[in-house]
C-alpha cells in the first residue's frame, strides 16, 4: 500500500495533452497510466483512433516549410539543454510509469541528453559525394553528384524499458535527417515520450515536423499499416516485429529487436571482475533491457568458484520500491510479465533445473535469479527471458562454448572475459552478435557506436551516426552537360 503522499509525489507533470497530432495537443483522455509497482495511477494519456493516426501522417505528410540543417541542429541542441533542465522530473517520471529505479532513471536522463546532443553534431553524416563519371565510356562529359535526402514520413516505435532514451533514439535522428516523424511509445510509459515532446516543441521542432499518437497495438497497426510512411523505425520483441512486418507493405523497415545474449567466462579470467559484471549485466531494469546478459558459460576450472560468487552477488541484491534509494532492482512491467517469467523458471525446474537464488514472485516484483542444469531445449535458452533470470552452464573445448553461445541466432552483444589476447581474438572472431565485448558483458554500448545484431536480433544499425544513414537516402542528380 502507498501513502497519498507517494502517491502525490508520483504524479506526472502536468502535461498539455495526451497526444499531439496535427500540431495540437489532443486533451489527455481517461487511458490510465499505472505504477507496475503497485497500480497507482501516475497519469493520463489519450486514446488515439485509427483515423487520428490518419490526420497526424497527412499534417506531417504536408509539411513544406523548409527546416535547415543548423536550424535542426540548434533545436536538437536546446531540447538537450531543455531534458537537462528537468532532469529529476525526467527520473522521477520514468521510475513512477516504468520500472527502473530512481538511480536508473537517472542514468537514462543522461544517455537522453547524450543522444540529443549526438543528433545535433552528426549533420556530416548527410554529406554527399560526386560520382566520377568517366569511369564508364558511357559517362562521358557528364558530371554528377548525389546528395543525402530525407526519406519521408518515419513511423517510430518504442517499448517500456527505456521510455526516453530510446524515444531520443528515435526522433533525434529521423528529425536531423530532415524527416517528420510521428511517434507510439509504448502503452505502459507514454507520460515521459510526451514530456519529452513537449521539450522537442519548446526548443523549437516545428510542429508539422512531429506527432505523437498513444494506444497499444491497434493504434500501432494502424500507424505501419498507413502507405504514406516511407518507414518504420520500431523497438520491441520479435513477435510484434512479425505483426508490424506483415502489415507495413513496402516501406523501409528498421528493428531493434530482442537479445538473448551470452557470456563466456574463460579459466584465465579475472573471476571476480566477471562475477560483478555479470550479476550487474544481468539484473539491472529487473532484466528488461535488451543487452540483458542470459546465458553465462563458464570453463570447468573456474565453474564452481564463478558459480559460488555470482549466487552471493545476487542474494545480495536488494528488491524494493523504486524510489528507495537503496534499492537495486524493481518490478517487472506487470504482473503478468512477473508471472510468466515465474511460469518458464518453474517448468524448467520441473525438467531438472536448479535454482540457486531467486525464483520467489511477489505481485509484480520477481527475485533475481540464479539457475544451472537448465536442460538443453528449455526457453531458458532458446528464447529472450527479458526478466532477472540469469542460466549459468560450464564448458570443457572453446569450441562448444562457441557453439552454445551461437545456438540461438538472436545475440545482439556477447561479452567473453579472459587476460589471454590470443582467446579474446579467436572467441571475437568466432561469436555471432553485433558487438563482442572483451572483458565486459554485453550490457554495455554507448550511443555513438552503431548498434544493432545479425539474425532475429533485428534489422538495420542504429547509433546516431548510423540510423542519420539508415534514415536519409542518396538521391543523384546528372548533368550530361
Ligand atoms: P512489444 O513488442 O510488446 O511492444 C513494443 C511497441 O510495439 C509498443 O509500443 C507496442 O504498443 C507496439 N505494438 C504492439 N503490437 C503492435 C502491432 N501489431 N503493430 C505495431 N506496433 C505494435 O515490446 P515491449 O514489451 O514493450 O519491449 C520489450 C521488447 O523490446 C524486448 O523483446 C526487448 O528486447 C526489445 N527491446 C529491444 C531493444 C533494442 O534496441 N534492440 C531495446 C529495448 C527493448
Amino acid at each position: 500500500t502507498v501513502s497519498p503522499h507517494a502517491a502525490e509525489q508520483r504524479r506526472a507533470p502536468a502535461l498539455p495533452g495526451g497526444a499531439f497530432v496535427e500540431g495540437r495537443w489532443v486533451p489527455a483522455g481517461d487511458e490510465a497510466v499505472l505504477d507496475p509497482e503497485d497500480g497507482a495511477v501516475v497519469g493520463y494519456a489519450a486514446r488515439t483512433s485509427p483515423a487520428d493516426v490518419a490526420r497526424a501522417i497527412g499534417h506531417l505528410s504536408n509539411a513544406r516549410a523548409e527546416w535547415p540543417v543548423r536550424e535542426r541542429q540548434a533545436a536538437l541542441r536546446r531540447a538537450a539543454a531543455g531534458v537537462a533542465e528537468r532532469r529529476d522530473e525526467f527520473a522521477a517520471l520514468i521510475a513512477a510509469e516504468g520500472i527502473k529505479t530512481v538511480t536508473e532513471a537517472r542514468g537514462e536522463v543522461d544517455r537522453c541528453i547524450e543522444t540529443l546532443t549526438l543528433s545535433a553534431t552528426v549533420a556530416d553524416a548527410l554529406i554527399g559525394e560526386t560520382i566520377p563519371f568517366d569511369s564508364s565510356p558511357r559517362g562521358a562529359g557528364k558530371i554528377g553528384w548525389y546528395t543525402r535526402e530525407p526519406l519521408g514520413v518515419v513511423g517510430a516505435i518504442t517499448p517500456f524499458n527505456d521510455p526516453l532514451n530510446l524515444v531520443a533514439h528515435k526522433v533525434g535522428p529521423a528529425l536531423l535527417a530532415g524527416n517528420g516523424v510521428i511517434l507510439k511509445p509504448s502503452e505502459h510509459t507514454p507520460l515521459t515520450a510526451l514530456t519529452l515532446t513537449e521539450v522537442l516543441l519548446s526548443a523549437g521542432v516545428p510542429a508539422d515536423r512531429i506527432a505523437v499518437v498513444c494506444g497499444d497495438y491497434e493504434v500501432g497497426n494502424a500507424l505501419v499499416s498507413d502507405s504514406r510512411l516511407a518507414a518504420v523505425s520500431f523497438t520491441g520483441g520479435p513477435h510484434t516485429a512479425e505483426a508490424i512486418t506483415r502489415s507495413a507493405g513496402i516501406k523501409k523497415l528498421l528493428m531493434e529487436l530482442g537479445g538473448n545474449n551470452p557470456t563466456i567466462v574463460c579459466e584465465d579470467a579475472d573471476v571476480d571482475r566477471a562475477v560483478s559484471a555479470v550479476v550487474d549485466g544481468a539484473f539491472g531494469a529487473a532484466g528488461q533491457n535488451c543487452l540483458s546478459v542470459q546465458r553465462v558459460y563458464v570453463h570447468s576450472r573456474v565453474h564452481d568458484t564463478f558459480l559460488r560468487r555470482v549466487v552471493a552477488g545476487t542474494g545480495a541484491l536488494k528488491v524494493g520500491a523504486k524510489t528507495a534509494p537503496d534499492t537495486d532492482i524493481g518490478p517487472m512491467i506487470s504482473e503478468a510479465a512477473a508471472r510468466r517469467v515465474e511460469g518458464q523458471v518453474e517448468y524448467a525446474v520441473r525438467q531438472g533445473a536448479t535454482v540457486w537464488t531467486g525464483a520467489v514472485r511477489r505481485g509484480s516484483f520477481y527475485e533475481p535469479t540464479v539457475l544451472t542444469d537448465v536442460p538443453t531445449g528449455s526457453t531458458l535458452l532458446t528464447k529472450e527471458i527479458f526478466g532477472p533470470v540469469v542460466v549459468v552452464e560450464p564448458f570443457e573445448s572453446y569450441a562448444d562454448a562457441v557453439t552454445n553461445a551461437n545456438s540461438t541466432g538472436d545475440a545482439l552483444h556477447a561479452g567473453v572475459f579472459t587476460e589471454s589476447v590470443h582467446t579474446a581474438k579467436r572467441l571475437s572472431g568466432e561469436l555471432r552478435a553485433g558487438c563482442v565485448l572483451v572483458n565486459e558483458t554485453s550490457d554495455f554500448r554507448i550511443d555513438a557506436m552503431p548498434f544493432g545484431g545479425f539474425g532475429t536480433s533485428g534489422i538495420g544499425r542504429e547509433g546516431v551516426r548510423f540510423a542519420v544513414r539508415e534514415l536519409s537516402a542518396p538521391r543523384s542528380v546528372i548533368l550530361a552537360g
